[in-house]
């Protein structure tokens, strides 16, 4: 089906979203060439970053889908688009860690690579304006991220699906899962309010700490976070290695 490309609608940090002609539970996502970090404080781009990361999670998001869990990928178009379900996003990020990273590490005085007994999934607040705080479940249904404790429950239900199938996602090509964000939507069945949850947004390394098994080397967005240099050199890598082992099977 040749899908036509309707009005801008937003722009994010990442992507540019438009509008499906004919098409009103559809849109036209664009991944950019942009990086950012420390909500936007830190800018950047490389040539090609938008088709990676629309390669990398939308082999990701079939993979997931073969697993049972649905996302709201619908089809790949251009080089770095995809058509996507329209959905109402939750204000929530959903956290997985498998092994401590980043600023929870230094949170609790403890050394980056200390590997979890058990993962642990964490709701961070959408807002840039707070620079998404962390949430408690408590604090979740206070500002109605989800409309009932069952919703959070599904949300960590499938974050946790989400990180086992990733897990053996990345694991094939070597690379050890340390811990990703997820946002959900809700598609307009049922009514306002009343969709049905769906993994959304992007599952790339911007979104996930990959570390390379043997050598420990970092493939994600911290080589910008941390001027560690190759950037590109990493996420192409990543791409073609993921493509080598999936891109025929799913
Ligand atoms: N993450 C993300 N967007 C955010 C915050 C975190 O994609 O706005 C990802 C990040 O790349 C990492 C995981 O979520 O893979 C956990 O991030 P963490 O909370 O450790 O963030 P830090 O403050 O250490 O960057």
């Amino acid at each position: 089906m040749a899908y036509q490309k309707g009005d801008l609608i937003y722009e994010g940090k990442a992507k540019r979203l438009y509008a499906v002609k004919g098409e009103p539970d559809l849109v036209w996502q664009e991944f950019k060439d942009s990086l950012t970090a420390f909500n936007a404080q830190k800018k950047g781009a490389f040539e090609n970053k938008g088709s990676v990361n629309r390669d990398i999670t939308s082999l990701v998001f079939r993979f997931l889908s073969e697993r049972g869990v649905g996302s709201h990928w619908v089809a790949d178009v251009g080089d770095r688009e995809q058509v996507t379900r329209r959905l109402a996003m939750l204000k929530v990020e959903v956290v997985v860690r498998n092994t401590l990273a980043g600023s929870t590490a230094k949170k609790f005085n403890l050394a980056e690579g200390t590997p979890l007994e058990v993962p642990l999934t964490e709701f961070y607040y959408k807002d840039d304006a707070l620079n998404d705080p962390f949430i408690s479940d408590e604090q979740a249904l206070m500002l109605k991220v989800a409309p009932t404790r069952e919703d959070l429950d599904e949300l960590k239900r499938t974050a946790l699906d989400v990180n086992r199938g990733l897990i053996e996602f990345f694991g094939a090509v070597g690379l050890d899962l340390i811990d990703f964000k997820i946002e959900f939507g809700r598609d307009s069945s049922g009514g306002p309010g009343g969709g049905r949850i769906m993994l959304a947004d992007e599952i790339t390394p911007d979104s996930c700490r990959l570390w390379d098994r043997v050598t420990r080397e970092k493939m994600d967005k911290d080589r910008f976070r941390r001027d560690l240099g190759g950037v590109k050199e990493s996420y192409e890598k990543v791409r073609a290695m993921l493509h080598e082992a999936w891109g025929s099977k799913v």
